[in-house]
């Protein structure tokens, strides 16, 4: 039964727990903002490192860019971090900011809705089959872009026997030892788990629909030494991330400016394929036909030994259907299995979570989003939703370095924000129309020439309309810049005392 308990009123609440919702609840309680809470519907911080479990998840951005700048990590144990090391990377800073304490575990927010007459947010939250309601001046929604599963919309699949994984909701009770296996998708999830269940599995199907670039993994131990200087030695851990930092960034001018500049990362994938693989039809299957970049750039060095093992089976038929045991591809053949692991990625551009945001006039996000794609201003404040705003919302995502970088570059504009509110007493903050606009009409032309628009593919980086409405056009430092100070110019206000248009 659903019951029913009194309103919490909170200065903010904050919509999820992974990188940018603990950051926000530690910036605010460094800036005196104490009264907040974070809702969250899992038991721990993390986010998608915390769901991600998949055996091999791992990060494909260095470790030492995926760290809060303010809590670099002195400990990691490789250059790129792997899933369990980055969770508990982000519980520790959580125990140590005391963020716990302020966390509602098990807490989904079905809706929050703006109310107009009191300039405040009002939050459902089913928590143990109880709904749980929250009042808060501020909302910053934090459930990030890889929160939703998307399952594949393929006939049949709901008749099928066995069992069914998505990849980011992993069971690890599951054993896969001898078992039939298809897995669909070739993606960044898909690349680092096929290789570990290849081991184990007794026969496994990978249905590729769009063979991905990938690069080798250039991944290395820290000696100890290393460690014991990035603890001990000011200055050297710093003085690496500036580097990988700077090194990471060139990569934009190729995927945003000139993607001709990314012949050299085509040559290097051609070689990584030509290395591990011999056969040449398999060569054949592997060999991406769009221009490097388009979609993410993956990185690994077992995923081509893996599929070229005797055990595995590139399928690139395309899938027709899936029967009560198998998978049929459009030549008709039906490969019989006990488990399908669907590592098809994310709802990013459709987010069942944008019918649940309720701004202005009664309209979701999704409602607003439905002609234009997702909008926002400096990816963070929507027109229409005041006193809200998104973290890693759109036009923030990248395809070439860490997007700990551009959270923490939203953490300062959310500072900068509620240092203003609380100077000037201001009760309402809505982004004015036309600033968002002229600020996507900037990036939309930032995006002309990008690889992800002329490079031949399809990817979630596109909307269904093939905007690219997801990533950030060129150096992150110019995020940076943008989002230093509230551009209070750009927003309508209310204030306590009277009513202002800034
Ligand atoms: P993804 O990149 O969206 O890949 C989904 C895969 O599933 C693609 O190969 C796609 O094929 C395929 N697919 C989707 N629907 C299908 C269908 N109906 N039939 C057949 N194939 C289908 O998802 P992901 O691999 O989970 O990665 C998502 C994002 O998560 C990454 O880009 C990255 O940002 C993040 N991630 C990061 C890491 C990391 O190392 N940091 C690791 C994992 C994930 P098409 O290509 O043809 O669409």
């Amino acid at each position: 039964m659903v019951g029913r308990m009194t309103t919490n009123d909170v200065q903010v609440a904050i919509i999820g727990a992974g990188f940018s919702g603990l950051g926000a609840a530690i910036k605010l309680k460094q800036n005196g903002v104490d009264d907040f809470v974070v809702l969250d519907r899992g038991q721990n911080f993390g986010g998608t490192w915390r769901d991600n479990t998949y055996p091999g998840a791992a990060c494909d951005v260095p470790s030492q860019l995926y760290s809060y700048s303010f809590e670099l990590n002195p400990d990691w144990t490789r250059s790129y971090g792997h899933q369990p090391e980055i969770h508990r990377y982000i519980n520790d800073v959580a125990v140590k900011y005391n963020i716990e304490a302020k966390t509602r575990w098990g807490s989904d927010v079905t809706r929050a809705e703006w109310n107009e007459d009191e300039n405040r947010w009002h939050l459902e939250v089913t928590r143990n089959g109880t709904t749980e309601h929250y009042s808060a001046r501020t909302v910053v929604a934090a459930a990030g872009p890889l929160c939703e599963p998307n399952l594949p919309d393929i006939d049949g699949i709901d008749s099928f026997g066995g069992k069914i994984i998505h990849s980011a909701r992993w069971d690890n009770d599951y054993d896969f030892t001898g078992k039939r296996v298809a897995v669909i998708g070739t993606g960044a999830s898909a690349i680092q788990l096929v290789p570990e269940i290849a081991k184990i599995a007794g026969r496994l199907d990978v249905y590729q629909r769009t063979a991905p670039w990938i690069v080798p993994r250039t991944e290395r131990t820290y000696h100890r030494a290393e460690n014991w200087a990035f603890k001990n030695v000011p200055g050297v851990q710093k003085l690496m991330r500036a580097t990988v930092y700077g090194l990471n960034e060139v990569t934009a001018f190729g995927l945003t400016y000139s993607p001709k500049a990314l012949k050299p990362v085509e040559l290097v994938c051609r070689g990584n394929i030509a290395k591990s693989i011999k056969d040449p039809e398999l060569r054949e299957k592997v060999t991406p036909k769009f221009a490097v970049g388009c979609k993410r750039i993956l990185r690994s060095n077992n995923w081509y030994p893996a599929i070229a093992r005797p055990n595995v089976d590139l399928v690139t038929d395309g899938i027709s259907k899936i029967t009560g045991s198998g998978v049929v591809t459009k030549d008709g053949t039906e490969r019989e299995v006990d488990v399908i692991v669907v590592a098809t990625g994310f709802h990013v551009t459709d987010s069942p979570m944008f019918e649940t945001i309720i701004g202005t006039q009664g309209r979701s996000l999704a409602q607003a989003w439905e002609h234009t794609g997702m909008q926002a201003y400096k990816g963070t404040f929507v027109h229409g939703f005041p006193n809200m705003l998104l973290m890693v919302g759109p036009s923030t995502g990248l395809g070439h370095t860490s997007i700990v970088y551009m959270i923490e570059s939203q953490l300062n504009y959310l500072v900068s924000y509620f240092k203003q509110v609380r100077d000037q007493g201001i009760t309402r903050t809505e982004v004015k129309a036309d600033a968002q606009d002229e600020f996507n009409n900037s990036v939309q032309h930032g995006l002309r020439n990008s690889v992800w628009l002329t490079g031949g593919c399809a990817s979630y980086y596109q909307d269904q309309n093939g905007n690219i409405t997801t990533l950030w056009p060129g150096f992150t430092f110019n995020f940076r810049r943008i989002t230093k100070e509230f551009d209070i110019a750009a927003y309508d206000v209310e204030r306590a005392d009277a009513t202002v248009s800034a």
